[in-house]
């Protein structure tokens, strides 16, 4: 039987002696932060909490996120792309042989966060790092980005963060236009899924989806309006970690982001008032 199966079923055990009067529900709750599963292919830990969220400690990290664990999801049952749910890309995602990265990665990194959300961050592609632990942006560039949220009152596990391409590209070279064209379906469907208000790119790649030809030290931080969207150009966090004369400008483009959530939030009105004045609700 698959092993997180049973683990749930260990989960409702406990929470089932809870209801019972059994234990407390700080005696459920302590029980339940003791009762891990070690995943024995990659050696994360994973915990299931009373309200039935998951969270994973990927090997080598210290940190617990929130995640779905793929084995729960059937791969034989998955639809087209274009009609996949969040869980439903990341399985394939792991599984993913659309391009020849598939060869050298240890993991695929989908991307990790709220479904919907306001801010999505779309960076290049997974390190060395990320390739381990299967999460975007982890080591330097991450802390980084978590101290940029930080500044404007923002967890990490408020944005979505994910990368034009999902697999580590060997040696950390730049991606290819074929493995980039191969990718980005899931990419364009975890947008559509996300529904974020504003979309920062961070790094080349991923402007080149929305600014192509620019050059991001002429148009960081200047706003593009697509649709009910905005488009944010900002340097990638570890370019500011190369050169420090670009932090100054990653941290003001940061600053935006409130205000910009606000302009965005208006064209959504804007678009629900124009559909109101023509009858279509
Ligand atoms: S980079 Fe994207 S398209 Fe290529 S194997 Fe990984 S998930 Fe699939």
């Amino acid at each position: 039987m698959n092993r997180f199966i049973e683990f749930q079923a260990q989960v409702e055990a406990i929470k089932a002696r809870c209801a019972n009067g059994e234990i407390t529900e700080a005696e459920r709750d302590n029980i339940l932060r003791q009762t891990q599963l070690k995943d024995e292919t990659w050696g994360d830990i994973w915990l299931l909490s009373p309200k039935e969220q998951w969270f994973r400690k990927a090997n080598g990290s210290t940190i617990w996120v929130r995640d779905y664990p793929i084995a729960l999801v059937e791969p034989t049952t998955l639809p087209p792309i274009s009609e996949m749910d969040a869980r439903q890309i990341a399985r394939a995602v792991y599984d993913c042989t659309r391009c020849s990265l598939c060869a050298e990665r240890k993991r695929a990194v989908p991307g990790e966060g709220p479904v919907p959300t306001d801010i999505m961050l779309i960076g290049e592609g997974p390190g060395s790092h990320e390739d381990q632990q299967a999460r975007p942006f982890v080591g330097a560039s991450g802390k980084l980005l978590e101290e940029l949220l930080g500044n404007i009152g923002y967890k990490r596990h408020d944005v979505f963060i994910a990368n034009v391409i999902k697999c580590r590209p060997p040696g950390n070279r730049d991606p290819l236009p074929d493995e980039l064209a191969a990718c980005k379906d899931y990419l364009d469907r975890q947008i559509e899924l996300i529904a974020p208000k504003v979309i920062v790119t961070l790094g080349r790649f991923s402007m080149a989806r929305y600014f192509p030809g620019a050059s991001i030290s002429k148009i960081h931080g200047q706003p593009k309006r697509i649709g009910d969207r905005l488009m944010v150009p900002m340097f990638h966090p570890a370019a500011a970690l190369r050169n420090p004369n670009w932090r100054p400008f990653l941290i003001e483009d940061f600053k935006r982001l409130p205000d910009l959530i606000k302009e965005a939030a208006s064209f959504h009105q804007e678009t629900i008032t124009d559909a109101a004045q023509l009858n279509l609700f």
